[in-house]
């Protein structure tokens, strides 16, 4: 087992990999910006190093401080979490190069997911579905461009091959606004990400996000571990998921999970992934792959019983596999409700002194969070504070579980969006299940 684990994040990832690591017996390391030293993992962890100030690309993003952080602390290995280096194939590479174990998969694989376009050439090539598109990235000629949208036919969705966290988008509803939709994609594309690199899909009006967990040891062993829906998203971004995903055709669905497995073992994956998809009538397509833990893992774990990130951890310390395909089995429903410090009408991030914090409990339910009475968000960093979790054994008793859990929750000092996921919770579309990726910014109004 690894002696050591640097964990490179903060917040209640931070602390989520921290407590992995305590069970496991793996002594830790945290790392912290000027304006974190009150985080709750860094008063837990074995040591502490500061390794810049409050900005993240001279702390959380600054790679060589954070090998000198393994270095002078003689840690073992680096645990990414989600977010900042963690689909970073360069910071994978140097980590590994300076004689540390990355936690996650090969520099190569990474660098094969990170560019969306390679990712899906090599999905395609593995058998999971994708969806109708351009086959690569675009090239300059515009009549070929025009002729490929007609075949995939309108309405299209221009996308950056480096994108990420729900940018990097572009829906194209008729021809005449196809060739400005493009040169605009890609120019805020090379000035975001550095890479001009798009290419075309087609734009799916009422999909479901359903995802597939996966693990993999790299040494030929591969599992998936059911799915997610995640489709209640504002801007791209995930507000309440749920695991397993209700309602879905048995039989897509299982030579879907089948197909992510042998695609793991196909690309000799190494880690905890997730197989983003699209749903539609029945039918997947495969949209990205995500290299690392993700946010939502926890309703996964509730519902499996397998604890993602200790897996993780062993998997990196070249352990197999600890669980079998065979022996994955689904147990009751799971809820998580991502609380965001924010204003509830402008979505703007809200920072501050939390003045009471008072985090629900009882039998299934579980919060995973960095907050105590009396911390101070700081304003530089993402607006998750937590992540409220609960489970039931059916997906009536784990939502009744959330609505009351999400009343006992206290949050005092900073606006939050609580109140946002308790009317989510109630809301009878919702609760029946299957809503689509439109559906929470239909209902605010967007
Ligand atoms: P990111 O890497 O920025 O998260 P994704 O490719 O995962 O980008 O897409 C994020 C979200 O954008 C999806 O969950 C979905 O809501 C929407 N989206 C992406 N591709 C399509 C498509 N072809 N049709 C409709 N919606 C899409």
């Amino acid at each position: 087992m690894l002696d050591k684990v640097l964990i490179a994040n903060r917040g209640e990832i931070a602390l989520r990999i921290l407590r992995a690591c305590k069970e496991l017996g793996i002594k830790t390391v945290a790392v912290h910006s000027k304006a974190d030293r009150e985080l709750m993992h860094v008063r837990l962890a074995d040591e502490a190093v500061c390794i810049g100030p409050a900005s993240s690309a001279q702390s959380y993003l600054n790679i060589p401080a954070l090998i000198s952080a393994a270095e002078v602390t003689d840690s073992t290995a680096i645990h990414p979490g989600y977010g900042f280096l963690s689909e970073n194939a360069n910071f994978a590479e140097q980590v590994e190069r300076s004689g540390f174990t990355f936690i996650g998969p090969r520099a190569e694989t990474i660098r094969l997911m990170g560019d969306k376009v390679s990712a899906i050439q090599s999905m395609k090539e593995a058998g999971v579905p994708t969806v109708p598109g351009s086959d690569g990235p675009l090239g300059d000629d515009d009549a070929v461009n025009l002729a490929t949208a007609m075949r995939i036919g309108y309405p299209i969705i221009i996308k950056a091959a480096s994108g990420g966290g729900g940018r990097g988008m572009r829906v194209v509803h008729t021809e005449g606004h196809l060739l400005s939709a493009i040169t605009v994609t890609r120019t805020e594309a090379q000035a975001a990400f550095g890479d001009g690199t798009v290419y075309m899909e087609k734009f799916l009006e009422k999909p479901r996000h359903v995802e597939v967990q996966v693990l993999a040891d790299g040494q030929g062993n591969a599992i998936h571990l059911y799915d997610r829906d995640c489709s209640l998203q504002r801007r791209h971004q995930k507000v309440l998921e749920e695991a397993p995903a209700p309602g879905l055709d048995q039989k897509a669905r299982e030579q879907v999970l089948e197909a992510c497995r042998q695609a793991c073992i196909k690309i000799n994956y190494r880690g905890a992934g997730t197989f983003e998809f699209l749903y539609e009538d029945g039918k997947y397509f495969f949209i990205e792959m995500n290299t690392r833990v993700q946010v939502e893992h926890p309703v996964t774990e509730m519902v499996t019983g397998v604890d993602i990130v200790k897996e993780q951890l062993r998997i990196a310390s070249g352990l197999p596999l600890s669980i079998r395909q065979e022996d994955v089995k689904i147990a009751g429903h799971s809820f998580e409700c991502r609380i965001n410090a924010e204003d509830a009408r402008t979505f703007m991030p809200s920072p501050g002194k939390v003045t009471l914090f008072h985090s629900p409990g009882g039998l299934g339910v579980r919060m995973d969070s960095h907050l105590y009475t009396g911390y101070t968000v700081p304003p530089h960093y993402d607006s998750l504070i937590g992540k409220l979790i609960t489970w039931g054994a059916d997906r009536e008793i784990a939502l009744t579980r959330m609505r009351n859990a999400l009343d006992e929750l206290l949050v005092e000092g900073i606006k939050t969006n609580i109140d946002l996921q308790k009317d989510l919770v109630r809301d009878s579309h919702f609760r029946e299940g299957g809503v689509n990726i439109h559906y929470l910014e239909k209902k605010l109004g967007g």
